[in-house]
Formats: structure tokens, sequence, C-alpha cells
């Protein structure tokens, strides 16, 4: 298969865990018979550096020509960087999120997986982590609280501040309908998360939810509050497999995900449109502390290149291959500084790639 991917290196580890996943793409392209063209553009601060703007509509042009889209992070030192002296829409972060909107992704994927060579990383009791879990939050991207109507005013004499959540069935249902889809590549169930013992939006979710559960029979739905999911997340983690829910609740829920697993260096992300293309990236950002040390755990980039083939260009060995090289090499004890323990072998970020890379 011939495939373009447009390349966002970005700022900061971006370079590095960039360059790893690149050669990664490519010992997967040689092994599978494929062929990857990058085209590669800037976004962030680097973007700032060299043209003036977080992004320019030409790098967005190129993005929406490809069949998806690999990013490494973006963004400084959020307190040194000349680049947070500028107007909040002339940051770096504005590239990412005027990237998300052209492209209309509204769905994304956040797995949180608990390898069992880092369960010591986890910080559950051992009775829960021992289980370990491997669930993915599926989070609605452009809807809710976050793009409702906003205001701020005096009402008899008063301030007060409104903010409101709207979701029309069109956009619950098509976050609904993916998360099905991923979850029968998956375990075949999914959580639906709301809290439509008080809300409107989120009756609404859960009637739309059902509907749409009807045209999947082989996967299971179970509705949960999101007040019981925090709990359960951390009581039981090993329970879910896909998690759909609305923007604000995701963003939440993802996070507290994330933190379970212990280590962020690993883990991927994906944001989807209604087609198969895709934006993959790792979930934490630029680490401008190690930043150009050679010290960054590529995996989370990498394994977002795994997302990619699987989600975007529907290649579920070459995701596998890459799956289990990453697994191989927890197994046999290497480890990037962020995950390292005693008993470990410590190594660099090009060391790492390279290990995955001969294991593929
Ligand atoms: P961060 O995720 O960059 O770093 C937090 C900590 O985790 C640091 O100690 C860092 O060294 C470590 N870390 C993160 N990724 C790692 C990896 N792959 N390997 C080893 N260690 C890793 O979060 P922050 O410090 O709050 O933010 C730094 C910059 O990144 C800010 O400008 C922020 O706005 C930006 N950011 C960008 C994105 C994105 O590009 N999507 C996401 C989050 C933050």
């Amino acid at each position: 298969m011939n495939k373009k991917i447009a390349v966002i290196k970005g700022d900061g580890i971006g370079p590095e865990v960039v360059g790893e996943a690149v050669k990664v793409l490519d010992t997967v392209a040689k092994k599978f018979g494929h062929s990857f063209e990058y085209d590669y553009q800037l976004m962030g601060g680097c973007s700032i550096d060299a043209c003036g703007e977080p992004l320019t509509d030409d790098a967005i042009a190129h993005c929406k020509s490809a069949d998806a889209v690999l990013l490494g992070s973006i963004g400084g030192n959020t307190t040194t960087s000349p680049w947070y002296k500028l107007p909040s829409d002339k940051r770096p972060e504005a590239g990412l999120l005027k990237l998300r909107k052209s492209l209309g992704l509204f769905a994304n994927l956040r797995p949180a997986l608990l390898y069992k060579e880092l369960a010591s990383a986890c910080p559950l009791k051992t009775e829960i982590s021992s289980k370990g879990f491997d669930m993915l939050i599926m989070r609605e991207l452009t809807g809710g609280l976050y793009f409702g109507e906003r205001e701020t005013k005096e009402i008899d004499g008063v301030v007060t501040a409104k903010d409101t959540l709207t979701y029309n069935e069109n956009e619950i249902r098509r976050i609904a309908i993916k998360a099905f889809e991923v979850a029968r590549k998956r375990c075949k169930k999914v959580t639906s998360v709301d809290k439509a013992n008080v809300l409107d939006s989120s009756r609404l979710w859960r009637k739309v939810t059902e509907e749409v559960a009807k045209d999947y029979p082989d996967v299971t739905l179970e509705h949960m509050l999101v007040d019981n999911s925090a709990m359960q997340l951390v009581k039981d983690p090993a329970q879910f497999d896909v998690v759909l829910t609305e923007n604000m609740f995701g963003d939440i829920l993802s996070d507290e995900a994330s933190m379970i697993t212990g280590s962020i260096g690993m883990l991927p992300s994906a944001s989807l449109n209604e087609t198969t293309f895709g934006l993959y990236e790792p979930s934490g950002g630029s680490a401008p502390d190690i930043a150009g040390q050679n010290k960054a755990n590529p995996i989370a980039t990498i394994l977002s290149a795994s997302m990619l083939l699987r989600y975007s260009f529907d290649m579920q060995k070459e995701a596998d291959a890459i799956e289990n090289a990453v697994q191989k090499v927890l197994e046999e004890g290497y480890r990037t500084c962020d995950i390292y323990s005693e008993g470990t072998s410590l190594v660099a970020c090009d060391q790492m790639g390279k290990l995955i890379c001969d294991r593929i």
C-alpha cells in the first residue's frame, strides 16, 4: 500500500521521539511491503520562529492532503519561553487547536494500558494493579461545555458567569458509532459515561447511544454515571474496554486513566474525523526539561504510529507487530529514564527506537 503521512515534529522532545517513530514506520513498510511518503510540516514554537505564526494555512493544506498526520508535541517552557509572551491566539498551542478544528477531528482516543512490567509505577494497590487493565477512553472533542455559549455579566449587581453544555443527536451519533466500531476491534464492550440523572444533554446522549447499539449486537453497552466512573477507574479499572463520553467528562477521566498507568511517556492518542483520516500524537507534552538530551521515551509516539496504521490504514497485522515489539522490549528489561527502576537496563531515546525496530 502507498500512503502519505504528514509529519509534524513540533518542539522540545518532538523531533527526537518522532524521529524514532518514523524509523519504526520505515521498518514496518520494509517488512510488510508498503511505501510511506512523509510530508514534513511545521507547527508550534518552531513555526512561530520560522513563519511568524503557530500554524500556516499552507501547513494545514498539506495535512489535509495526506492520509494521516503524525505529530510529536508542541510548546516550550511556559514561564521562560518568549512564545508565551505572545497573545494567546499566537502561542504554540493555538496551532494545535487550529489544526484539530480545520481537520474536523471530533473523536479523541486515549488508550490506558498497564503493562505488567511497569505495574510498580501504578499508584493503585497491588491487589488492583495485579489484574492489569487495557482501556480506551473515547472523548468527544468538538462539542459540549468547551464550545457552548458562555458569558459573564452583572445581574442585579452580582457578577455571574454562565457556560452551556449542548449536544445535538448527530454529534452524539457519530462518536457513538466510532466507539462501537473501535470496540469491535477490541473486547466488544462500550461503557457510556454520562450524568443522565441530572443533565438533559446526558439523557439525549444515553438515548442516541442505545439507538446506535442496536446496529452492533456483538458489542455490549453499559451506562455509568460520571461520578461512579471516576471511582470505578481507581477501584476496578480492569472492568473497562471502551469508555465513551462527552468532552469535559472525557477530559477529566482520560487524565485519571493516564495517571493510573503511572507513565505518561507510554501513552499514545488519536483524534479522528468521520473518515479514516486521523491525527496521532503522544499524550504528553514537549518535555522542555529533557529536550535535546536523547533521554525522552519514544514509546508513546511509536504507539501513536501503531494507532495510525490500525485506525487510518486498517493495517492490523502491522500495528500488532509494533505493539508486540514494544511489549518484548519491556519484557527484556529495557527502560528509558522515565520508566527506569533498579535491575532494569537504562537506554537512550534512539536506542529504545532501535531495539523496537529490531524486534519488528
Ligand atoms: P509534559 O508532558 O511536557 O512534561 C511533564 C513531565 O513528564 C516532565 O517531567 C517531562 O520530562 C515528562 N515527560 C513527558 N513526556 C515524556 C517522554 N516522552 N519521556 C520522558 N519524560 C516525559 O508537560 P508540561 O511540562 O506541563 O508541558 C510542557 C510543554 O508541553 C508546555 O508548553 C505545554 O503547553 C506543552 N504540551 C503540549 C501538548 C501537545 O503537544 N499536545 C500536550 C501537553 C502539553
